[in-house]
């Protein structure tokens, strides 16, 4: 028998998509992929896990802090790179040098080892947004009530509204965050009328928080959500099955339903639904629409919100004992730098993590032995500035398909994007300064084009969509049965964080398409 709804892919927009079906009293088969980490990876971040951080063996400490193989700058949750690995011969050609984009086929993709940050879209950034997909409200409402969040009700609120239910909490700030906090809390009037909006960043992390610095390299606690934590959720659910191991090659539509192509481990199969929801990530997804049902000359546009990196020093004295002091390594303040004529730029600011001492080192080469202590100085008075800009001041991709059916990545430069990233780290060190922090725009590293992650809107959502555009409800134009929940469909890449509207947006999708 046909299943109601297929869902490809475990990952935020899956998961999304697979909460407002449920809602619905549909019957839901999610196939995936699925990479999980290691048993011995998942053994000892349990081990430590199960007690408190003074508690873990010196052994495991020093694998779970150990450095990432020669030539591995990606992400790596508790030391594995599964969340990012290859194992469906994507890359079969090579994996595209400069494009840093990468997919996940991991069992709740690429949030496995996210940085977490939360924030929706300004209504204002969603002008070019079809009429009813602007509404995402009550779906950001939806997700918070399964991807917990640490939020704090402050200024932050006018411009990027909370939509977390009562009752959720907030995740102590470091000693650094809240000197500036303070800080900057002094001079807020100042800072309004420059257009800086500031408040404490949020993260979709559960309470309970041992402040052990871990985050970075993966929490030991397991409070830093995954889409996994909700897939282990969902599965108890009647109406809800999983499969793992499955590779969906490509599908087609007909008047009763969709069917999709697939491997196994065991065999090719095909597997019949009224509804395919396509939640694989930009990549995977580009590849299935364009091997499904575009002409072998189509190729997409992939917007990206670029991003750089700005060193960050501050003058007042740092607290004593920051290295050691209790405190999380995840962002820990939002700034919007709002515009009257230009899109908003979102900056995460990050305080201490033993990663900048070791960066500083590398940096000084040769002298850095000779410079340890000024390294140590400068380095618990570092701070880190991660700026985002609209996708409308950032790079682009084009995808194609290339011989044998693989997908060809093209990055394309914006000459908008320098002097967007120059003005915005100017205005950041405007507000900065008299706060007693300077700004270090000779050391920032500027992101190459898809390395912010931040990625979509190959399918643009339209009212009116043609070609490979989709409509409301990410359904490319000509097909009914097939919707797109991933990033793929945002019309355009806002400034602030990516993933909560990607999941309000599946939600959405998920809640209103037909029968
Ligand atoms: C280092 C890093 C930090 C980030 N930090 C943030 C942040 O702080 N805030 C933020 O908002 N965003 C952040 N992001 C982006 C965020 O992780 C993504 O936006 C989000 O994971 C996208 O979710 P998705 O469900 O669309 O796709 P993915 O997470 O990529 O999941 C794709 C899923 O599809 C499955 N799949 C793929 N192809 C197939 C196939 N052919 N057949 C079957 N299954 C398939 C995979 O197994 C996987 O389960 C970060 C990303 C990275 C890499």
């Amino acid at each position: 028998m046909a299943e109601d709804a297929l869902i490809v892919g475990s990952g935020p927009s899956g998961v999304s998509a697979a909460h407002a079906l449920l809602e619905r009293g549909r019957r839901v088969l999610m196939l995936d992929v699925g990479v999980t980490l290691e048993p011995e990876n998942d053994a000892r971040a349990r081990r430590m896990g199960a007690v408190d951080p003074d508690a873990w063996s010196a052994d495991d400490r020093r694998s779970a802090l150990a450095p990432a193989p020669e030539g591995d700058a990606g992400m790596r949750p508790y030391g594995s790179d599964f969340a990012r690995r290859d194992v469906v011969g994507f890359f079969a050609g090579g994996a595209p040098a400069d494009v840093a984009l990468r997919p996940s086929f991991a069992r709740g993709g690429l949030s496995n080892g996210w940085g977490s940050a939360v924030a929706p879209y300004r209504i204002e950034d969603l002008g070019d947004w079809p009429a009813r997909a602007r509404d995402l409200a009550p779906h950001y409402a939806a997700v918070s009530r399964f991807m917990p969040i640490s939020a704090r009700k402050d200024d932050l609120a006018e411009a990027l509204p909370m939509w977390s239910p009562e009752g959720s909490h907030d995740l102590p700030s470091s000693p650094q965050a809240r000197a500036l906090l303070d800080r900057l809390g002094r001079r807020k009037d100042a800072l309004v009328r420059a257009g800086v909006v500031f408040g404490k960043a949020r993260q979709a992390v559960r309470s309970g928080c041992r402040q052990c610095q871990m985050c970075l390299r993966g929490c030991p606690y397991r409070l830093i959500y995954s889409a996994a934590h909700s897939l282990d959720a969902l599965l108890a659910h009647p109406n809800f099955r999983y499969r793992a191991g499955c590779v969906v090659e490509a599908f087609s539509e007909t008047p009763e339903g969709v069917t999709v192509a697939m491997r196994s481990a065991a065999a090719r199969e095909s597997i019949a639904a009224r509804r395919l929801f396509i939640a694989t990530g930009v990549l995977p997804t580009a590849r299935l629409i364009l091997g499904s049902i575009a002409k072998p000359s189509a190729a997409l546009t992939l917007k990206d919100s670029q991003h750089a990196l700005t060193p960050l020093l501050h003058a007042f004295s740092p607290p004593r004992g920051l290295a050691n002091a209790p405190q999380h390594t995840l962002t820990q303040i939002f700034l919007e730098l709002l515009s009257a004529d230009a899109p908003c730029a979102h900056v995460q600011i990050y305080t201490y993590n033993d990663d900048y001492e070791k960066d500083l080192k590398a940096r000084f080469g040769p002298a850095a032995g000779a410079l340890s202590p000024l390294i140590g100085v400068i380095s618990r008075r570092l701070l880190v500035a991660q700026i985002f800009l609209h996708s409308d001041l950032s790079g682009s991709m084009t995808l194609s398909l290339g011989p044998g059916g693989a997908l060809d990545i093209r990055a394309n430069a914006n000459p908008a994007t320098a002097p967007a990233m120059a003005a915005t780290i100017a205005r950041l060190r405007r507000a900065l300064s008299p706060a007693g922090v300077a700004a270090l725009p000779f050391l920032a590293r500027h992101g190459a084009i898809g390395s912010s992650f931040h990625c979509g809107g190959s399918l643009p959502m339209r009212d009116a969509p043609s070609g490979l555009e989709t409509d409301i409800l990410g359904r490319p134009a000509g097909l009914s049965r097939v919707h797109v929940v991933d990033a793929s469909v945002l019309p355009s890449i806002p400034a602030t964080t990516i993933t909560f509207s990607v999941m309000a947006n599946a939600h959405r999708i998920a809640m209103s398409a037909p029968d």
